[in-house]
């Protein structure tokens, strides 16, 4: 049956009978598509079809992205890693979110790293060449990374020690928090802000009834590797090659350990999160698609209010006890 047919008949039905889950008119979203920071980002606003919300939403996505990209060459991160050590005028929001990528930084001992951007790009070259950095390349990037050579004050970054930013695993988190908080001031309760592999279901859906959110398997096409059943709360994942670096013929992973400057290669194929904040989630993801299963089972297991699904390498799915499968 094709849509359209499948939209009147639910129509045909729904009339008929009143009520009927699922099918009623209005459960069709109003919907726009963003492209920005790489990604292309799709809202679903369920319970009010007002445009100009989206226009704010687009606004929102557009000022972030021209602040947080490492391009342009305008942004605060551009203008910040275009210093050479000295300090750069930052919006706030620019040094809140360094403030908390910071305190991640800690809170996953180092596994979470604003400054792999100098790794990144020996990766991108070495793919580029088509041959493996050396390892006294790669060592000389590393001695440019960690996030103690961030130094922050209210309104201003500093990058010492030749240290690049990179937000690529934090951004679109925190963005999301944004969207959604910006949703709620326009009075919109059912949401769908769905930035690439970050999902964040916004309330419920307009039955009270939670969001179902579907986790792709990294390795199979067009395959779930889990279902969920979500409200308020984000669902991120980490862990596709989409991203990632092809060198002689070998894929490796978009992310990188920041104890090696190595990509990572582990148990892991990818790893998603659950919890209440999509920036907690996007940088939780990130750090524990480092750690490895054990490390990251015991983060996750641990940690108030976060929960995960993983899927190993070898294909087996493991979720923690808090995860509501659909
Ligand atoms: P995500 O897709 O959220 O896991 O973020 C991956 C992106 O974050 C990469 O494309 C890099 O731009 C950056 N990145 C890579 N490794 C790390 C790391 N260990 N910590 C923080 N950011 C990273
Ligand atoms: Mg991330």
């Amino acid at each position: 049956m094709t849509m359209k047919k499948t939209m009147a008949v639910c129509l045909a039905l729904w009339i008929a009978a009143g009520m009927l889950a699922g099918c009623q008119p209005q459960e069709k979203p109003l919907t726009r598509t963003v492209m920005a920071m790489d990604t292309v980002m799709t809202l679903s606003l369920y319970d009010i079809r007002d445009e100009a919300v989206l226009d704010a939403c687009t606004a929102l996505i557009e000022k972030r992205e021209s602040q947080w990209s490492r391009t342009p060459a305008d942004s605060d991160i551009a203008r910040a890693n275009a210093a050479d050590g000295q300090p750069t005028e930052v919006d706030a929001s620019t040094v809140q979110l360094l403030e908390s990528a910071l305190a991640y930084t800690r809170l996953t001992d180092g596994a979470f790293d604003v400054t792999t951007a100098v790794l990144s790009d020996l990766w991108k070259q070495a793919q580029a060449a088509d041959t493996l950095p050396e390892t006294a390349q790669r060592e000389e990037a590393l001695a440019k990374t960690g996030a103690d050579k961030v130094v922050l004050d209210n309104t201003t970054v500093t990058l010492t020690g030749g240290a690049q930013l990179d937000l690529g695993a934090i951004a679109k988190g925190q963005l999301a928090d944004e969207l959604s908080a910006l949703l709620t001031r326009k009075g919109c309760h059912s949401a769908l802000i769905d930035l690439g592999g970050n999902i964040y279901a916004h309330g419920t859906k307009t039955d009270g009834s939670p969001f179902t959110v579907g986790i792709a398997h990294p390795h199979k096409d067009n395959a779930l590797a889990a279902t969920v059943a979500v409200s308020d709360m984000a669902v991120v994942t980490s862990g596709s090659y989409e991203r990632g670096y092809t060198v002689n013929g070998k894929r490796y992973s978009h992310i990188l350990d920041p104890a090696t400057g190595l990509p990572v290669e582990n148990d892991l194929a990818s790893v998603t999160i659950l919890t209440a904040s999509a920036c907690t989630a996007d940088v939780l993801s990130t750090a524990c698609f480092v750690m490895g299963y054990d490390a990251a089972r015991v983060f996750v297991d641990s940690t108030e209010g976060v929960e995960a699904v993983f899927v190993l390498t070898d294909g087996t799915v493991v979720m923690t006890d808090g995860v509501t499968v659909a």
